[in-house]
């Protein structure tokens, strides 16, 4: 069999391996359905993960995504409005949207424009040349049943315990093409966006952004309007669809929503009063809130939870841990929210500071995750963050690098969230000076908001404000399936040890405390044999290998 044809039934095992595994052992907001990064891409996945010549001569500035929604019919209908300027001249630009939804039409003012769809790409073709530096205006419409897909649906039609319906939206794995057309990819971001959503009179709509009101259509339909003032990733664009009670508050001047099911609201007013802790954790270390004119909202849906763009979502079942467990099993995790740490976390990693492809994704799930490390360090001090931190280890499988093949819409292993925190966690050891290191955090935030980025960009960052050359250390722990190992060779006789690093980088080298827990010598192992004297046997010579995640070898 073909790859493409042999593809679909091992997808089909993931999938039934992600649902056995779905709320036991995958991290939050996942990738479970990650496809192996051994198989190679299809045809779908270049269209979707290239960054072809038709999404590259353009540059998105805005949309209105303007839709209604049946929840008795599982129905979605309406339009997006894509606002976007050429950067060079041409007659051709790619949308996408999934083959289950039809394009009923799509309009350049009255005229109504081509289309040809290729798997979940859509070519847009214009009758004349688009202009370089000149801004144009489409409307895209659609209509459909949408497929659900994927550990949280995409876009799932549910109905609560109650009997109401209840629709979400959580679609980064499979794409925001599941259920509204757009330019489904991750490097251009729309500057702006409004989002309607026309729901029958009763139900609650809450999506991104500022609330802007909401109109009786006089046709049994309410249509609920949201203003997004910032970039947003096109996966964190979500519509939450409910029997919702909300209720407010503020921190500081930034306006706190929350949206839960009545039945749950007494809880939902305890759990979610962490959202405040969280915001003053994360404004200390990084700076502002990103999104402030949109404000901050916690949304209860029928998923663990998902990090949307001003609009969290939130099921971890208004208990502490994740899912009601000790996620990192040392008893810290018990202590706080999961759901709400992680995921609004991701408002300053993820959100705010983007990955400009999937393939490095670790920008938003390793650093959000060492963001939960920092949260621990923050209301606890250092040793519980260090213990939290290190606690990940167990969960790291180091078989394959954590930044996947570019351009081809790979989704980079779990190792991604684990060995992320872990890596930074050994980078603040390698700076070795704490000062230091918050400022390069707040600076390396502050640089990069607002921004789609590679990891190239945040080793250029660190180099420089370093001084140090840091590339071979984020290489061999970013790009090789193996972390570095200390070899220490013993010679009792002469009361020395010798000492060097084994790595995939040739250039690698990091110093490294070793001696006694009470007191650690800083050594600077690099890829030859270097030596140096020790009172201390093979057994007690320690490596403090909870501030660097290395493996040791003694000889
Ligand atoms: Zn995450």
């Amino acid at each position: 069999m073909s790859i493409t044809n042999r593809r679909p039934i091992w997808l089909g095992i993931l999938v039934a391996a992600a649902v056995a595994r779905a709320g036991q052992q995958a991290p939050p907001a996942t990738p479970a359905l990650s496809k192996s990064a051994d198989a190679a891409p299809t045809h779908a996945d270049l269209l979707r993960g290239a960054y072809g010549p038709y999404r590259s001569n353009n540059d998105l500035l805005y949309y209105h995504l303007d839709v209604r929604v049946d929840p008795e019919k599982k129905f979605i209908s309406g339009k997006n409005t894509v606002r976007f300027k050429m950067l060079a001249d041409g007659n051709r630009i790619q949308l996408d949207l999934h083959e289950s939804l039809k394009i009923d039409k799509i309009v350049l003012g009255t005229a109504q424009l081509k289309f040809s769809r290729d798997s979940g790409a859509v070519f847009v073709d214009f009758p004349e040349t688009l202009r370089a530096g000149k801004t144009y205006s489409i409307e895209a419409y659609y209509s459909g049943h949408p497929l659900e897909s994927g550990r949280f649906g995409s876009m799932a039609f549910k109905k609560d315990a109650s009997g109401h319906p209840w629709i979400n939206t959580a679609c980064e794995e499979q794409g925001a093409s599941m259920w509204w057309p757009n330019k489904d990819q991750w490097r251009d971001e729309v500057e702006s966006m409004d989002i309607s959503v026309s729901i029958p009179n009763g139900l609650v709509d809450v999506s991104n952004g500022q609330f802007a009101g909401k109109t009786d259509l006089g046709d049994g339909y309410t249509r609920w309007d949201w203003r997004v003032h910032y970039p947003i990733n096109n996966y964190d664009v979500s519509l939450n669809i409910g029997n919702y009670q909300h209720f407010s508050d503020r921190y500081r001047d930034l306006p706190l929503d929350f949206y839960a099911l009545p039945e749950d609201l007494d809880k939902a007013k305890t759990q979610f009063s962490q959202a405040k802790g969280m915001i003053e954790a994360f404004e200390h270390y990084f700076g502002e809130y990103p999104f402030k004119k949109d404000g901050y909202k916690l949304i209860q849906v029928p998923y663990s939870g998902m990090e949307h763009q001003s609009a969290v979502t939130y099921g971890n079942r208004f208990a502490n841990g994740y899912l009601e467990r000790d996620w990192t099993g040392v008893g810290i995790s018990t202590r706080f929210d999961f759901i709400i740490i992680h995921e609004s976390g991701h408002e300053w990693f993820g959100n705010s500071v983007s990955a400009a492809d999937r393939s490095d994704m670790w920008i938003h799930e390793g650093w959000t995750t060492y963001l939960e490390c920092l949260y621990v360090e923050y209301r606890w001090g250092k040793e519980d963050g260090l213990k939290y931190t290190n606690a990940y280890k167990s969960k790291v499988k180091n078989e394959k690098p954590i930044i996947a093949e570019r351009g081809v819409n790979a989704t980079p292993p779990q190792d991604q969230y684990f060995k992320g925190a872990l890596f930074l966690n050994t980078l603040r050891s390698i700076v070795d000076d704490d000062q230091k290191w918050w400022a390069l955090l707040h600076g390396v935030y502050q640089h990069f908001k607002y921004q789609n980025i590679m990891t190239e960009d945040i080793v250029a960052y660190f180099n420089q404000h370093t001084g140090m050359n840091l590339t071979p250390v984020f290489d061999q722990y970013l790009r090789h399936p193996a972390i570095p190992t200390l070899e220490l060779k013993f010679d009792p006789a002469n009361g020395t040890v010798a000492y060097r690093w084994k790595a995939d980088e040739a250039a690698f080298a990091m110093p490294v405390r070793v001696g006694t827990r009470d007191h650690w010598q800083l050594v600077q192992p690099r890829g030859d044999w270097q030596s140096m004297k020790t009172p201390l046997s093979k057994n007690e010579f320690a490596v403090a290998t909870d501030l660097y995640y290395i493996n040791v070898e003694k000889n």
